[in-house]
């Protein structure tokens, strides 16, 4: 039953740069439905957890499961962003010279075969896709405004809506408030906290504010494994997370 319930499993995973241990017996689980926020003081290992779970990097040892039983060690970062595992680092790729809804629609046409994106050019089933997509991120009045116009947070968001095109179970998420306003982190807070009502999502963030905001289960990372896991107060309570962050 709990195996069921689990849509991400690390179990005892280890990696290392040229002998140094970036990630050192690091296990987390992550339930179905879940959010989890990741912190963690630079150098702790968050953006290796993450290329481990998309495949960017291999593991040296340890178990990384997704959906029960598909080992994602055996395959590569194609095969792994196939399976409905999206990421979206910190910097937004959008394509600046196309408008918003373009945007939404060369990643969703992205996500089928040349054949299928072709045949269903004009059909209902994009358009509505495309509408609740533009619904999610609060995009729908910018649809026609090229991407090179919008904020620095619109980016952002826009880009978050292209990896829901590729409708992705679990998705990744780098620092996504960085550079923004109060009010677009806000904003930010509460579009990935509709997306995890029907999709498990990782996020890694500094911005405690923001943490707070998300009010999820939060991991700290230090030295490549799970220094203390619980609800943001008790993280942040925690002696040994106070030392690695005034001892920094
Ligand atoms: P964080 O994202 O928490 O800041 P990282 O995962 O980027 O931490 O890095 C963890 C440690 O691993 C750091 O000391 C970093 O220098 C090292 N590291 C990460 N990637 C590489 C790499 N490709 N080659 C060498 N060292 C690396």
């Amino acid at each position: 039953e709990a195996r069921r319930e689990t849509l991400l499993y690390l179990d005892g995973v280890n990696k290392s740069f040229d002998g140094f241990k970036a990630i050192n017996n690091l296990s987390l689980v992550l339930v179905r439905g879940e959010m989890r926020a990741i912190i963690g003081p630079n150098g702790a290992g968050k953006t290796t957890m993450m290329d481990i779970i998309t495949g960017k990097t291999k593991p040296d040892s340890g178990e990384v499961y997704f959906n029960g039983d598909v080992d994602l060690t055996r395959h590569d970062e194609a095969a792994i962003a196939g399976m409905g595992i999206g990421r979206k680092f910190q910097k937004p790729t959008v394509f600046e010279g196309h408008t918003v809804e373009d945007n939404l629609r060369l990643s969703l046409a992205g996500s089928r075969s040349i054949f299928t994106a072709l045949v269903h050019r004009k059909d209902d089933g994009e358009r509505a896709a495309i509408a609740r997509i533009l619904d999610t991120t609060r995009l729908s009045p910018k649809r026609r405004t090229l991407a090179a116009d919008l904020s620095h947070g619109q980016k952002q968001w826009l880009e978050i809506g292209m990896l829901l095109a590729q409708d992705p179970e679990l998705l990744l998420v780098d620092e996504p408030v960085a550079g923004m306003t109060d009010a677009e982190t806000e904003e930010t807070a509460r579009l990935l906290r509709e997306i995890a009502e029907t999709r498990s999502v990782v996020v890694v963030e500094h911005d405690m504010h923001f943490v707070r905001e998300l009010a999820v289960k939060v991991t700290c990372l230090h030295e490549g494994s799970v220094l203390s896991e619980g609800t943001l107060d008790h993280v942040s309570k925690d002696p040994r997370v106070i030392e690695v962050y005034l001892g920094r």
